[in-house]
């Protein structure tokens, strides 16, 4: 990182509702490649000659994109041309993948489960948040999971350790190992944190899978809401070895 400032003073500091209003016209991720973990590009001009910073000469790159920009292995126009026509809206995402290693472990709020095979079952056989043991002993464990909004839309998923967000939420976070999904403003959806190679972190969620609500708060707690039942609360519980955890009506 050079200056704080340029020579105009304009800060490296990006105001956030300008860094937000930059990600939704990105599609939240690398406008090149759709990559998930991102640096924010003045284009033209760059931020050594920017006097603001104008979003709409501004974009999303990831590390490896952003390395090729400027060490000038990919020219400006490369970037002024994604930028017009992100990857990430054709795709309908932004994505990343996930380092993870057996034994694995998956921390629901302050609930710790470890060597289980799905999270949830419905009495229908529906799975929600599944692992899968690893194919051979050198191959990963593989986390498959759909993180639904209320609307009924998947807005993040895991296949096989290798996520993708949907470029319609209202806004994706991703700082360090964590990754922020909100709805609206103000309504986050999820936070996940990954914890490699031997974790994955839920933080926060409010879902709905088919008709169970599950939600995870900012204590910790979990809770679980099925119609015509009365919800149900998990708090500090572990699990190790079992085929599902939460059976469901
Ligand atoms: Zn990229």
């Amino acid at each position: 990182m050079g200056e704080e400032f340029n020579k105009y003073g304009l800060s490296r500091y990006i105001p956030e509702n300008v860094r937000r209003q930059i990600r939704k016209e990105s599609g939240f991720g690398c406008v090149i490649c759709g990559g998930a973990f991102i640096t924010y590009e003045h284009i033209d001009p760059t931020f050594a000659e920017a006097r603001e910073h104008d979003p709409q000469k501004m974009t999303l790159l990831c590390w490896g994109c952003h390395g090729r920009v400027t060490k000038g292995v990919w020219s400006k126009d490369k970037v002024r041309s994604a930028q017009q026509a992100p990857i990430t809206f054709r795709n309908g995402c932004a994505n990343d993948a996930f380092d993870f290693r057996d034994p694995f472990e998956l921390f629901l709020g302050n609930n710790h489960f470890q060597d289980v095979s799905c999270i949830v079952r419905k009495s229908s056989g529906e799975e929600w948040l599944k692992i899968e043991p690893p194919e051979d002993p050198e191959a990963p464990p593989r986390i498959n999971a759909k993180f639904y909004g209320f609307d009924g839309l998947p807005d993040l998923e895991i296949i096989g350790n290798e996520w993708t967000c949907s470029t319609d939420v209202w806004d994706l976070r991703t700082e360090g190992n964590r990754i922020e999904v909100y709805k609206a403003k103000n309504q986050l959806l999820l936070r996940l944190k990954a914890k490699p190679p031997h974790g994955l972190g839920i933080q926060y969620l409010k879902m709905l899978f088919l008709d169970t609500g599950i939600e995870v708060g900012n204590d910790g707690k979990v809770d679980f809401i099925i119609k015509g039942k009365k919800p149900f609360n998990i708090d500090s519980s572990m699990v190790s070895g079992a085929d599902s955890v939460f059976l469901v009506p």
